[in-house]
């Protein structure tokens, strides 16, 4: 059978190579930097656990001095909060302002954002199940990070029941409880499970 030419792996790595540099490109709005727009996006959505230097770093393939400069930029704009983190007195949480979620209404990535809107349904699904196992080739192959959310994290487990039927959750690493809202946040220690304690439970199996 001949592979048809446009899912070739060649094409596939070439058009998500344009989309990046489409996006990037569309990045210098707002006196704003692409990594600055970046870290706005990554720090709106990460958890309390991820919101540090280190960790954008990490996500944005980046040296800590590189994203250290990004973020000193915005902190200066007023768009970004340094706070205490409270596990530990001496790291840093970053905090995004309510003047940083009015910047990210016109964040220029919407323009991909509303392109994958006019997908169908079934189509986003697919091509969401295929870029994430893209990625996780691509940083097992070298060494970085897969930053994921709880949902499909192998450290989420259930630690109990709520009155209503609803389970808690909590993450099995931190060791902490976890709100519902944190439950689709960005997480650094993600790790990837084949079958999440969220699914489990609502199998009625945890
Ligand atoms: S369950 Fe996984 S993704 Fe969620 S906070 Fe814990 S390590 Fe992070």
């Amino acid at each position: 059978m001949t592979r048809r030419l446009e899912s070739s792996p060649r094409t596939i790595a070439e058009l998500v190579v344009q989309l990046g540099r489409i996006t990037h490109g569309h990045g210098y709005t707002e006196g704003l930097t692409p990594a600055q727009w970046s870290a706005l996006r990554y720090l709106s959505r990460a958890n309390r656990f991820s919101r540090t230097v280190s960790a954008f770093a990490e996500f944005h393939a980046t040296t800590r001095g590189t994203a250290s400069q990004t973020v000193k930029g915005l902190v200066a704009r007023g768009y970004l909060n340094r706070t205490r983190a409270p596990r530990d007195g001496r790291s840093t949480r970053l905090e995004v302002t309510d003047n940083a979620r009015a910047i990210l209404a016109r964040d220029p990535c919407e323009a991909l954002v509303r392109a994958a809107s006019a997908l169908p349904s079934s189509a986003r699904d697919r091509l969401a199940t295929g870029l994430e196992r893209l990625l996780g080739h691509l940083v097992q192959g070298c060494h970085k990070r897969q930053f994921g959310v709880c949902t499909s994290c192998a450290h989420l487990e259930v630690a109990g029941w709520r009155r209503e039927g609803e389970p808690r959750f909590k993450c099995a690493f931190f060791g902490e409880l976890l709100e519902e809202t944190e439950l689709a946040q960005i997480c650094i220690n993600f790790q990837p499970g084949k079958d999440s304690a969220m699914k489990r439970a609502f199998r009625g199996q945890a």
